[in-house]
């Protein structure tokens, strides 16, 4: 398939730059778009052929639902049989922006879009591009990630042709999205809300609006299976071996980590606070970035992080983590599936294996 390609110009109307998009996604087709929080893979919401597409493009496990992405609140009332207090005090506060809204299906929606389940996932997303093409569409546009399947989600247009050309009718490049982690997911049929997935709107935040806000138990617990569908597969990784270093004050460990994959001839991806980074000597195999100087920066940036580390060809990561407060829930989530769960702690200058394997060179 020849994909097309809309580079957008900032001085035209977005209407008429979209329209051809918009009339492929009325077609069926499918189409990538850039929202605030990654790139989307769109098709129409309400047409399950045009779903099936998504699944085939992206090589998703078929009971992985969509999110349904509307561009005006009213439309939630058409898409679902009931929306609780808490969901419209959530639409509310956080609409449109990075929050994804677990309600109740309306029978308008295809089974294949909700994985056969009897609730659906939904949000309106703060994205100009995005809010046109939705409206042009003239209705929910369902959308994951526009990465294939298990790849770190993109965040540039590049990214997107990497994993998707040829694969696609068509991709929109609308600049790098500025949140560059997946919306934060809360189920709004639960007793107690409970979020699913974090990510842009933080549990912080949820519990101003809200007041109690649970996580749910299997995205804290290895041995707990995850309520949303999606959160038990491997996500986000990048081909080379990835480790996460966790613990207070990393940067002695992360220095004999890199020294012991060097000694072993490893091209080695570092990616860690700056002052760690600094320590290192730049050398031809060690590929290095700095998670910038904000929680919001490193975010932005950690999916681009992981596929340059791929473009360089390295053979092993070593992520630091970070503190899990606000935007750091998600962060942390990200870096543990990209890692595989292969997570060592740093304790009293010694690294000890918390899960997954240890690498051979340690
Ligand atoms: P992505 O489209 O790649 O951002 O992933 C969407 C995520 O939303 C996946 O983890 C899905 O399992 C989750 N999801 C979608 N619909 C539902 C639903 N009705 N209930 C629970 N999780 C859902
Ligand atoms: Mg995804």
């Amino acid at each position: 398939m020849q994909t097309k390609f809309w580079q957008l110009d900032k001085n035209k109307k977005l209407e008429i730059q979209l329209a051809q998009a918009a009339e492929l996604v009325r077609r069926g087709e499918v189409v990538a778009f850039p929202t605030e929080t990654v790139y989307g893979l769109g098709a129409n919401g309400l047409d399950s052929e045009a779903a099936k597409k998504i699944f085939a493009a992206k090589g998703r496990p078929a009971d992985n639902p969509l999110i349904l992405h509307i561009a005006d609140k009213k439309t939630m009332k058409l898409l679902s049989t009931n929306l609780s207090p808490s969901a419209l005090r959530l639409m509310d506060s956080f609409w449109p922006g990075p929050l994804t809204i677990i309600v109740p299906k309306s029978p308008l929606i295809p089974t294949e879009v909700t994985a056969g389940l009897e609730t659906v996932a939904i949000r309106m997303p703060n994205h100009p591009i995005a809010k046109v093409l939705i409206e042009l569409a003239g209705g929910p546009i369902a959308a994951p990630s526009a990465n294939k399947s298990g790849k770190p989600s993109p965040t540039t247009a590049q990214a997107v042709k990497e994993d998707m050309e040829g694969v696609i009718a068509g991709i929109i490049d609308g600049g790098a999205s500025n949140i560059g982690v997946e919306s934060t997911i809360v189920d709004t049929t639960a007793p107690i809300p409970t979020i699913l997935r974090p990510g842009g709107i933080t549990l912080e935040m949820l519990e101003e609006v809200l007041g109690v806000v649970e996580i749910d138990p299997g995205l804290l617990q290895a041995n707990q299976r995850p309520k949303a569908p999606g959160m038990k597969y491997r996500h986000y990784a990048p081909r080379a071996e990835m480790y996460l270093l966790e613990g207070k004050d990393v940067s002695t460990e992360i220095c004999y980590f890199v020294t012991q994959a060097r000694a072993q001839g490893k091209k080695i991806g570092v990616l860690a606070a700056g002052d760690v980074v600094s320590k290192l000597a730049i050398s031809e195999q060690i590929i290095l970035h700095s998670w910038g100087s904000t929680q919001a920066e490193l975010a932005e940036k950690l999916y681009d992080y992981l596929r340059r580390f791929d473009q360089e060809n390295v053979d092993v990561i070593v992520a630091q983590g970070v503190s899990e407060e606000g935007l750091g829930l998600a962060i942390m989530n990200r870096m543990r599936k990209a890692a595989g769960n292969n997570i060592l702690k740093a304790e009293n200058g010694k690294l000890i294996l918390q899960s997954g394997t240890i690498p051979s060179f340690l």
